[in-house]
């Protein structure tokens, strides 16, 4: 274990992009009811001072670009939390067209919380498990993401596809 992988672990600044119906059970986290701070993870504003993304559902394929550029502002090493079935395989939205179904196809998702819509306990659980994971060294998606760029802009670029979105009038 390296000694700054260690502190890492203890003090996460998380950037929540509350893009689904989960995002309902992050007050109770956030708040005096589970106080997330006593593991010194808080809320962050900007992504530029985040270590943590955390996507809480599903993702309209416009968001998507929105959250890959979130991402990419963000200093390494940083870590992408799934919060939710919607990021696993698409949940109750796996057969729609606006939706995508595999967050891990486009960003380096590190951890999954389970659940539709997951309880607060199993995201304190998750939160644990992350600080263990990150101090430990297990938790190294960000490396992926630089070692497999090309792979992920591919996949990108296929849903991104702007001539299979647009209409043809002709
Ligand atoms: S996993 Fe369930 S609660 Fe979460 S965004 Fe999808 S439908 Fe909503």
């Amino acid at each position: 274990m390296s000694i700054l992988n260690k502190f890492r672990g203890k003090s996460l600044w998380m950037l929540h992009y509350c893009t689904g119906c989960g995002a309902i059970e992050m007050p109770p986290v956030m708040t005096s009811r589970y106080d997330m701070e006593r593991f010194g993870i808080i809320p962050m504003a900007t992504p530029r001072q985040a270590d943590i993304l955390l996507i809480t559902g599903y993702l309209a394929v416009k968001t998507l670009k929105r959250v890959i550029r979130t991402y990419e502002q963000m200093h390494s090493p940083k870590w992408v939390v799934g919060f939710g079935a919607c990021t696993v395989n698409g949940g109750m939205y796996w057969d729609s067209y606006a939706t995508i179904k595999k967050l891990e196809l486009y960003l380096p998702v590190d951890l999954y919380i389970a659940g539709c819509m997951p309880r607060p306990e199993a995201i304190m659980d998750a939160f644990i498990e992350l600080r263990k994971g990150i101090s430990s060294g297990k938790y190294e998606g960000w490396k992926k993401y630089i070692e497999n760029y090309d792979w992920y802009k591919k996949n990108q670029a296929k849903l991104f596809d702007v001539k299979k979105w647009s209409v043809n009038y002709e």
